[in-house]
């Protein structure tokens, strides 16, 4: 048994428990369960997942590592009209790419529906279940509203023979979508809506990824959900607040069905400002067109976030730093990004980039010369080693470095001034080459061969150092640069009429061509790079042309430092 188990409340690891290890704990103590832990994440196979599953992921999957336990692997897959095996696969794949490991349980709702049916006709033998022939217009206006009960169905007092019969006919395909239901009976006047005799079976006859044409109705959430935990022994069942109200009910069936009593726990959902985190708006945005698939790296999903460079331990760093809570609270996505910048300046290895090239000649730096230079793979890891990197003669820098006429606050590189080319010599600019329209083609630089970096005169200072490519050496690449997909905190406070794609951001996504300095060859998918003073970049492990395609996974300006040291 865990160790922390034996700490008193108030111990200092005792205090820093979330509420539902407090729960674990308590039972563990009570010998509940014999002691065991069994969680599960339970999916339902009808979109990819989001950085909000993830955390309900790394929930789940963290319990039952903290507590010897185990966690399963669930699909919930009860409804066939939107669930596909694209989403089943998709979903186990980013489980695994977090770092999780369901081993042998895997598990889908659908393997459970003769069990399901047989608890049905238990109710309905034990009378607490009947056969309705309301649509489903009637049901709902015979629910009534939280003051006020709602009617009784004139079939609720069939007998059990009747809806037994009734029920195995639903089965065997006699009637039309929606013309009967399976309901439990409860009470048609209870305070809680979830209990006004709820309907446990539809028929939809329609064909089921896994099961084909062989059933023609199907369970409710509330009717598969608590009996599929049951069934697996599942000891805490962890699901977020909206099911709160639902668990009278499911603390019902386990009860009437005389079943495992697995104990539902609520917690606060993930929310994160700027961002979307429901699958059905999350499907709008592909079906429709504004992004280009649920990989997009502009998405939330896992999918979309490891393509943006994203990894699993900074996902799994972010889910242990927003907690576990009982109240909704949003989420800054500032505390994203500083934690992928954490992790990635741990291991991004770094090189130069350009992204928008202006060219920059040096005019006694000799014609065709050229030199090694020297620069850390990575600073913040000493044993990464270095790199060698050409300078010559002919760079490219990028181009908002430099300004012909600098308003006051610019310190990069304009006419007589000086910069430090990073890693190499203090330049300074002589002239400005311009084409017929105006714009600048080349600007042209001195450079002081005392100043070269790591020698003595690197000393020298100046106002402000930058990045640049050797050009001879460049080598041309495309960079995907990405702004949030949201413009809006909340995306969904819009203007009446209007829905939460009117706060779509149109400048999303920009693609520039540029070039990087050589250096790490043969570039693999999703390696990481920092390209400095741009950001945090990955090679796209999707996009085919004939140079490398980098996403920008994120800036280097760290807003949540900011926030935090305000
Ligand atoms: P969505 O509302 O985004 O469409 P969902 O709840 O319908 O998601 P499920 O496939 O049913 O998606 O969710 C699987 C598990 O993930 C459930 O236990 C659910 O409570 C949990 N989950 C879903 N969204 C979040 C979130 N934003 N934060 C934490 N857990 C979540
Ligand atoms: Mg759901």
């Amino acid at each position: 048994m865990n160790k922390s188990t034996n700490k008193e409340p108030g111990d200092k690891e005792s205090r820093s428990l979330n509420f539902i290890e407090h729960i674990i704990e308590e039972d563990i103590r009570n010998n509940k369960n014999e002691q065991r832990v069994h969680t599960r994440f339970p999916p339902e196979p009808n979109g990819y997942l989001h950085i909000g599953h993830a955390k309900s992921i790394c929930l789940n999957f963290g319990l039952a590592e903290k507590y010897n336990g185990l966690c399963n692997l669930r699909f919930d897959d009860t409804n066939p009209l939107t669930e596909s095996v694209e989403f089943v696969d998709s979903i186990k794949e980013d489980v695994r790419w977090l770092g999780f490991n369901w081993e042998e349980r895997l598990y889908f709702a659908s393997d459970y529906f003769e069990k399901f049916y047989e608890f049905a006709v238990f109710l309905i033998k034990k009378g607490k279940a009947y056969v309705c022939d309301l649509n489903t217009e009637q049901i709902a206006a015979d629910r009534g509203t939280p003051t006020r009960p709602g009617n009784e169905s004139p079939y609720r007092n069939r007998t059990p023979e009747e809806n037994v019969d009734l029920f195995r006919r639903m089965r065997e395909g006699e009637f039309k979508n929606g013309e009967r239901v399976l309901r439990a009976k409860i009470d048609m006047a209870s305070p809680n809506m979830h209990m006004r005799d709820p309907v446990m079976y539809r028929i939809i006859h329609a064909e089921h990824h896994r099961t084909g044409n062989k059933w023609c109705i199907y369970p409710t959430y509330d009717f598969a959900h608590g009996q599929s935990d049951s069934i697996e022994k599942i000891t805490h069942s962890i699901c977020t607040l909206e099911f709160e109200v639902h668990r009278p009910l499911y603390e019902w069936f386990i009860r009437e069905l005389e079943i495992f009593p697995s104990r539902q726990i609520e917690f606060a959902r993930l929310e994160l400002n700027y961002t979307i985190m429901s699958k059905r708006k999350l499907m709008q945005l592909v079906d429709e067109g504004y992004v280009n698939g649920w990989d997009d790296p502009r998405m939330p999903t896992i999918s979309g976030l490891r393509r943006r460079g994203y990894t699993p331990e900074a996902i799994r760093s972010f889910a242990e730093r927003v907690g576990i809570a009982k109240r909704e609270n949003v989420i800054d996505v500032a505390l994203l990004e500083h934690t992928i910048r954490e992790d990635l300046n741990k291991k991004a290895t770094r090189l130069m980039a350009v992204t928008d090239p202006l060219k920059l000649v040096i005019t006694n730096y000799p014609e065709g010369g050229s030199e090694e230079l020297e620069a850390p793979l990575n600073p913040e890891d000493p044993d990464a080693g270095t790199r060698k990197f050409s300078f010559s003669r002919e760079l490219y820098i990028e181009r908002d470095d430099f300004m012909e006429e600098p308003p006051k606050k610019f310190f990069r590189l304009a006419p007589g001034r000086e910069v430090r080319l990073k890693y190499a010599y203090i330049i300074k600019c002589v002239d400005v080459v311009k084409d017929s329209t105006g714009k600048i083609t080349k600007i042209h630089c001195v450079y002081d061969p005392e100043t070269r970096s790591g020698t003595p005169g690197s000393t020298r200072k100046v106002k402000s150092t930058i990045h640049w490519v050797s050009a001879p050496h460049a080598k041309p690449a495309r960079f995907r640069l990405f702004d949030r997909l949201f413009r809006k905190e909340d995306p969904d406070d819009v203007e009446e009429g209007k829905d939460f794609k009117s706060s779509i951001n149109p400048g999303s996504l920009r693609v520039v061509e540029g070039y990087i300095t050589p250096g790490t060859d043969p570039l693999n998918p999703l390696d990481k790079f920092q390209f400095e003073r741009l950001g945090y970049f990955c090679v796209d492990p999707v996009s085919t042309c004939d140079k490398p395609v980098f996403n920008r996974t994120v800036t280097l300006r760290d807003a949540w430092a900011k926030i935090k040291n305000r």
